[in-house]
């Protein structure tokens, strides 16, 4: 997945970013102006309670994404998916029972590198993935999360013009370190979790990043064993939707 991927960015523009109104820039291709005062961004959460929040990015895809599910609900934890939006277009149905459970975010339409596209290239993505998610699960994300973490102003501005929050990470699963090894992931999570910590997993990709879901049960016990609980992200960094509900809902 991972290098058709990288063959999608490939096919996309990659000429030299420019200044002054070009590619990326933070600013409207009309120069009007910005219809929000600005944008809010997080990576990491609250650090007055311990807690930590699961993301999952790049599903919901059939062989990956119920192994994830089923590990959370035998622990009865919440986690926060990062959705693609053409996934939810042929597999949406994977989370019909997530919404009141987990969080949902965006994760745009198809995964180009965002920093590398206009600003309507940017509402493009951001709109049609919304736009699905609303009509598969009935509401509309409040969370955005960027592909391999690449903004630019075009982005920037994108998101707060659809009312998105940014969501970075703090602290990420590295499966590659652990292939030979794969239950020394268990022990690497646990000693990175902090009080607020995001943490970056996925629930599709290339097969190394199975080492993740093969130990989730074990990482999610030793968390718990740490004293730590699970928080959507929305809840972790105190976040409510802007139209006045909260996405996610478990504590
Ligand atoms: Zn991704």
């Amino acid at each position: 997945m991972f290098g058709a991927e990288k063959g999608y960015a490939a096919a996309h523009r990659t000429s030299p970013l420019q200044f002054y109104g070009g590619f990326a820039s933070g600013v409207h291709p009309d120069l009007s102006l910005p219809s929000v005062p600005g944008s809010s961004m997080v990576w990491s959460g609250m650090t007055n309670r311990r807690r930590v929040a699961l993301t999952f990015d790049d599903g919901p895809l059939p062989d990956w994404t119920p192994r994830v599910l089923a590990a959370l609900a035998r622990h009865h934890v919440p986690a926060t998916f990062f959705l693609k939006g053409i996934n939810v277009l042929r597999h949406g149905a994977i989370h019909r029972d997530s919404v009141g459970t987990h969080e949902l975010g965006n994760h745009t339409w198809d995964h180009p590198d965002l920093a590398r596209l206009d600003y309507g290239e940017c509402i493009d993505q951001l709109e049609r993935t919304s736009a699905i998610m609303q009509k598969v699960y009935g509401t509309r994300p409040t969370l955005f999360r960027p592909p391999y973490g690449h903004l630019a102003g075009s982005s920037v501005l994108a998101a707060a013009e659809q009312r998105l929050t940014t969501v970075l990470w703090s602290t990420q699963t590295n499966e590659n370190r652990f292939e030979d090894n794969p239950v020394g992931i268990v022990a690497s999570v646990r000693k990175a979790a902090q009080p607020g910590s995001i943490i970056l997993c996925h629930d599709t990709g290339p097969s190394n990043r199975l080492v993740t879901i093969d130990n989730l049960d074990a990482i999610i016990t030793g968390l718990l064993a740490d004293g730590f609980a699970f928080s959507t992200v929305s809840e972790l960094c105190g976040l409510t939707g802007e139209r006045g509900h909260r996405v996610g809902g478990v504590s």
